[in-house]
């Protein structure tokens, strides 16, 4: 690249590399390549949940006023054999497209807000991670702690 004077400019491109990593990180898949601690997943998780969107995940500060209760409930063994139990209801098959190889979530069908100790398995739906994904209209990932987006 030369400029009206004929000179050789430099420093005006970006290198491929550069873009590569610029367009994983526009499409949010730094999110699910950065390893997090478990609490900030949650967290991040959380943060989702409260916001409906991706907005708020940008302030790592941002603790979205989650409750120690929920956090705790998240992680009890009470919720894990709730979702086995709506995955063995439903055969380990998402109920949406029929898939039984792709990573399977326990989708809430009501809301984990306001029925968060609702443990009933009525209230679960096996979906895979990519149905789960439609539903919610944004990535939610295959990662466990993603499973319980409600
Ligand atoms: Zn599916
Ligand atoms: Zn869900």
């Amino acid at each position: 690249m030369r400029d009206k004077f004929g000179r050789f400019v430099k420093g005006h491109t970006v290198p491929n590399e550069w873009k590569d990593k610029f367009s994983d990180l526009l499409k949010g898949n730094a999110l699910h390549t950065t390893p997090h601690s478990e609490e900030t997943k949650l967290k991040i998780s959380n943060s989702h949940k409260e916001s409906g969107r991706f907005k708020k995940e940008k302030n790592p500060n941002w603790n979205g006023g989650i409750s120690s209760s929920r956090t705790a409930f998240r992680g009890s063994t009470e919720y894990k054999k709730w979702r086995q139990d709506v995955f063995k209801r439903d055969k380990f098959t998402c109920q949406h497209c029929g898939n039984t190889k792709e990573y399977l979530h326990a989708h809430h069908l009501k809301s984990f807000a306001e029925e968060m100790d609702n443990v009933d398995v009525s209230n679960g739906l096996t979906v895979c991670y990519k149905c789960h994904e439609k539903i919610h209209g944004f990535k939610l990932g295959k990662g466990s702690k993603y499973y319980d987006k409600d």
